[in-house]
């Protein structure tokens, strides 16, 4: 369904109000994904690390630096903004904070209604029916259309956004943090509709969360992200039950022992504008040998379909 060989998104740094700067911050820095049709993949790394920067580029909603992304074959990057524009349908976006995603003046009617007048062919009562469908199938009222966003609970404004990213029937979805803005006893329930409608869809898509427990519950696969380049990917299980690299082992540790991952792991990740030599988890490792300054290590299969970027396991392979 989704091939992203080699992605990568460079965007200038911020200068000081009087000086200029040519320096370039490497929020995605050469991402190799593939997510096969009906999978979800989740995306885990800690705030700042390129997830959501890598998600949006798949959809083009920033413009990658370099690189190649194909959507059931097609070239994305190649689409001209009227191509774009047909396709869109094809690829959503859920995004992390419902009470700023939808437009408030909007009744949660006319929020449901516009994606199907610029995607869909349909005779206005058609439309009504498939806005009435797709209230009941997110677990909300034919009374809610008529409300406005912020006469709703934030669970509910998290399924008006879940409905419209849906309504027009997209192949692959981008979910970022869909539940993090939500009250934990909320989060549940927000995580079964999820799951409910990927069974019921067969969506694919691609999850964004700092939450293991959230990509546990959705993902068949997880990739874990460290500033910028993926250093392990597999599926979930094995993830969750066997990380290999010492910064996943750190980030599932921290997870399961209900700490904050700086407990496991000192210091802050270094600025993605100057990013170490080498490996780039180097700064934070405690196995990092001399080599791991030289050069990025490429991954390595570790299990079927289990890859891992760490020099620890070149070296086994030797
Ligand atoms: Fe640590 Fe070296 Fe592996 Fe990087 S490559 S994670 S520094 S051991």
């Amino acid at each position: 369904m989704l091939r992203v060989r080699g992605l990568k998104k460079y965007f200038p740094a911020r200068a000081g109000f009087f000086s200029r700067s040519n320096d370039l911050v490497l929020a995605v820095d050469g991402v190799d994904l593939e997510i096969p049709e009906g999978t979800w993949l989740g995306l885990a790394g800690e705030s700042g690390c390129g997830k959501t920067t890598l998600g949006r580029c798949i959809l083009r909603l920033v413009e990658p630096s370099e690189g190649q992304i194909l959507f059931r074959g097609q070239d994305v990057r190649a689409w001209d903004g009227e191509t774009l524009r047909r396709n869109r349908s094809q690829l959503q976006m859920i995004f992390q904070n419902p009470a700023t995603a939808l437009n408030s003046r909007w009744k949660v009617g006319e929020l449901l209604e516009e994606p199907l007048q610029i995607h869909a062919r349909l005779a206005p009562h058609e439309r009504q029916r498939r806005v009435e469908d797709w209230l009941d199938r997110v677990g909300l009222e034919s009374r809610h259309r008529e409300c406005f966003p912020h006469e709703l609970s934030g669970g509910q404004r998290q399924r008006v956004c879940i409905a419209r990213a849906l309504i027009c029937s997209p192949r692959f979805l981008v979910a970022d943090e869909p539940v993090s803005a939500l009250d934990a006893d909320i989060q549940g329930q927000v995580l079964e509709l999820l799951k409910l409608l990927h069974r019921q869809l067969h969506l694919t898509a691609l999850v964004i969360s700092h939450s293991f427990p959230v990509l546990a519950a959705l993902c068949h696969r997880i990739a874990v992200m460290y500033l910028g380049k993926i250093v392990e990917e597999g599926p979930a299980d094995r993830i969750l039950g066997s990380p290999q690299h010492p910064y996943t082992r750190a980030l599932v540790a921290a997870a399961t022992n209900g700490h904050a991952l700086e407990q496991a792991l000192p210091g802050e990740p270094p600025s993605p504008l100057h990013p170490p030599s080498g490996c780039r988890f180097r700064t934070r490792c405690a196995f990092a040998m001399d080599h791991c300054a030289r050069s990025w290590p490429e991954a390595v299969e570790v299990y079927p379909h289990h890859r891992v970027a760490c020099f620890l396991f070149h070296q086994r392979d030797q």
